[in-house]
């Protein structure tokens, strides 16, 4: 068992190393657990390390890319102290004090806790995903959208997100086709109506994506017909897929009280869990706004909530 810490925090986007430099220069010395790098879901540095250029992170009038945005965070956090392990937390017991988590066989113990686990987009599954995730391909209209100006694109997906992208995205490209595997929306009547009165937004209903196509950008996408098992090719040059997020909390299942869309709770205007002295920030306590500012906003919220917290307890 390693030396008892004042904080761990578990996962290292916007969220995590934002605590940690505020954890850090508190004199705190957190540790970071920042995730494996192989894997897609929880890599150090977050969603982030899947984006290209971040025009909308406030300070880079040039924009930045979002692995060197990260790179900078972390050497930020390093710089006051933050220990980093580059590993992914397999375990956690947050039932009694001092919190123990574990890297395998491996437990670290610490007086309280910054869960940063983030979220994920659920993809189509495409092999083409992975190459071309950032270079036409998207997962946020909000970061993104600006990037489609004048062009022909696409969404992915039937419910609420991909009818809201695809308006936002209406804003920039000339025409914005939704495809949906059904012939109706589970989005709601009031988006339903906003889309269809939208002389940019055209459906393709019945309609899944096979493939999409291009090595080095998108250039089109695949898509068969759920109907008749046509497959056709649509001439766009900008994807966004829209078909849900997942919370990074299977690790806390039974232990933090989570929405039923898997989500952290965290008691309003505070990044307090439901166990005193576990504290969540970013998204995988925000279903709502998921941007990397909000995010690192959040982790601020966490560090100081912790800060606070263990001065109390000393007291
Ligand atoms: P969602 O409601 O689960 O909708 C996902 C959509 O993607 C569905 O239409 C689904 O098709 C489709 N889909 C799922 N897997 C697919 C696949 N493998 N291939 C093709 N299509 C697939 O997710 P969401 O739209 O992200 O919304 C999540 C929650 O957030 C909802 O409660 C929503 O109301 C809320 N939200 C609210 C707002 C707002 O009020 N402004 C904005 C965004 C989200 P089927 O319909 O066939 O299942």
């Amino acid at each position: 068992m390693s030396d008892e810490r004042n904080v761990i925090i578990v996962g290292s986007g916007p969220a995590g190393l934002t605590a940690a430099i505020y954890t850090a220069r508190a004199n705190l010395r957190p540790l970071v657990i920042e995730g494996e790098p192989s894997s897609t879901s929880d890599q150090p540095g977050g969603q982030l390390m899947l984006t290209t250029d971040v025009e909308n992170y406030p300070g880079f009038p040039d924009g930045i890319m979002g692995p060197e945005l990260m790179m900078n965070f972390r050497a930020q956090a390093e710089r006051f102290g933050a220990e980093f392990l580059t590993e992914k937390v397999t375990k956690v017991d947050f039932s009694g004090r001092p919190f123990r988590v574990w890297v395998r066989d491996e437990e670290y113990v610490a007086d309280s806790i910054i869960v940063s686990t983030g979220a994920q987009s659920l993809m189509l599954g495409l092999e083409a995903e992975t190459r071309l995730l950032g270079h036409g391909l998207s997962t946020c209209a909000t970061c993104d959208g600006f990037f489609f100006r004048g062009q022909n694109i696409a969404v992915v997906g039937g419910g609420d997100s991909a009818i809201e992208e695809a308006t936002f995205l209406t804003k920039f490209a000339d025409k914005v086709t939704i495809i949906h595997r059904r012939d109706e929306l589970r989005a709601s009547k009031i988006m339903q109506d906003r889309a269809f009165a939208n002389d940019k937004i055209e459906f393709l209903w019945n309609h899944t994506v096979e493939d999409i196509l291009g090595t080095d950008k998108v250039e089109g996408v695949s898509v068969t017909s759920t109907v008749d098992g046509t497959v056709s090719t649509l001439d766009v040059t900008g994807l966004f897929i829209a078909i849900g997020h997942r919370p990074n909390t299977d690790l806390f299942a039974g232990q933090l009280e989570m929405h039923d869309n898997g989500y952290l709770v965290t008691k309003p205007d505070s990044s307090y869990t439901n166990v005193d002295g576990v504290f969540a920030c970013g998204d995988v306590q925000d279903s709502t706004y998921r941007q990397a500012i909000t995010a690192a906003g959040s982790g601020c919220m966490a560090a100081i909530d912790a800060e606070r917290w263990l001065e109390a307890q000393h007291d």
